[in-house]
């Protein structure tokens, strides 16, 4: 494994970060590879898998490992169902695409997610009605102490965009293991993507339709970051009391059930303050969805975390709303 100086670090915004030494981990091998190298130099270590779902300052501090361990293996299989572990560096959608193409169902609404399997648990990706956690039964790591363990889903802290692994840097995933069913059981609940099949000449949609159908929607909606450099969502839907959520709802916001509390759209908050589509030179909130920032040229990390704070602000001045950061600060 070659650690060098200077590391380029990718990321999908567009910026220019280099860390103080990186490499690549390709193998179970090269992690403790990196730990000793971590440790006898007395540096940080952070992972990243495609970058994503990162801020990134221009220079980073310590080791940063860009997690590429791939693998697709089958662990167990039954009529109705199969246990897979899969490699931290494999990308997500092609997980999603080589799962359909075997027969394995549930990912599907999850299809064309930017970023890696590693990186899935982290934030509990979630869109179009389900959560990653729903199929994960446990999650492969190596901890600070070298030591290799599996992390089950109950003990993952999975909730709305967010899991025990955001808190614990130490940790490096290695792999995750998924259930997936042999026995298609669409979810359709999530109201675009209902009236989305509703529209195929399909009785009864299959699960390749469903992902047909996310990929045409989320293509419809979302910049592609290779022409318009974003992280996907910047802020989080805030998660409110019922009665701040009446509250919204009295004012014309949508308001979803989320356990004893309510969800509210960042993005309809973003839309009403007024940044829809709005750009400040090369940092603008996109026009189809206000909730991602796009990076339109040389913008800087200063730029985008400056224009961020405004839109937060005024969220804040008009509705008494705070919106939080979706993707990782690093620095
Ligand atoms: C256009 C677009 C659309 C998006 N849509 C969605 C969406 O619908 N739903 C959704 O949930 N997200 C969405 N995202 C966000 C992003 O795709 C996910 O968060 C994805 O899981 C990030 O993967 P990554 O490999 O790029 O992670 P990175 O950005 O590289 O890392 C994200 C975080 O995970 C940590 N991490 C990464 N790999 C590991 C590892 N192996 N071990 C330990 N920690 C690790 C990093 O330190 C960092 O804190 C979108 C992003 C974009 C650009």
């Amino acid at each position: 494994m070659n650690i060098q100086r200077e590391y380029l670090l990718e990321n999908t915004f567009g910026l220019t970060s280099r860390a103080q030494w990186g490499c690549a981990i390709e193998h179970l091998t090269d992690v403790v590879a990196a730990q000793d190298f971590s440790e006898k130099n007395n540096l940080s270590m952070t992972c990243l898998g495609s970058g994503s779902n990162v801020i990134l300052q221009p220079k980073l501090a310590g080791l940063v490992c860009s997690i590429r361990i791939q693998g697709i293996n089958v662990i167990e299989e039954s009529t109705d169902s199969v246990l897979v572990e899969v490699g931290a560096g494999v990308v997500w959608h092609t997980l999603v695409m080589e799962s359909l193409k075997r027969g394995w169902f549930g990912l599907e609404n999850l299809a064309l997610i930017p970023g890696s399997v590693g990186a899935a648990p982290v934030q509990n990706i979630g869109a179009y009605g389900v959560e990653v956690a729903q199929l994960i039964v446990g999650v492969n790591i190596v901890d600070g102490f070298r030591d290799s363990r599996q992390i089950k889903r109950k003990d993952c802290q999975f909730v709305y965009r967010s899991s025990i692994f955001r808190s614990r840097p130490d940790w490096i995933i290695v792999s995750v293991v998924f259930r997936l069913s042999k026995l298609p059981a669409i979810e359709s609940s999530y109201p675009e993507l209902e009236r989305a099949l509703k529209d195929l000449p399909a009785a009864e949609p299959s699960a390749q339709n469903v992902a047909d159908c996310v990929i045409a929607l989320r293509r419809r909606k979302l910049p592609d970051p290779a022409e318009f450099a974003n992280v996907g969502s910047f802020f989080k839907n805030p998660i409110v009391t019922i009665e701040v959520g009446s509250a919204m709802q009295n004012r014309g916001f949508k308001i979803f059930a989320h356990g004893q509390e309510y969800k509210l759209s960042a993005a309809q908050l973003i839309d009403y303050a007024g940044w829809k589509g709005v750009r400040h030179g090369d940092v603008g909130c996109w026009a189809q969805q206000p909730l991602v920032i796009v990076n339109f040229g040389a913008a800087r990390c200063a730029d985008i975390l400056s224009f961020s704070k405004d839109v937060a602000n005024s969220v804040f001045e008009q509705y008494q709303i705070q919106l939080e950061l979706e993707p990782s600060l690093l620095s």
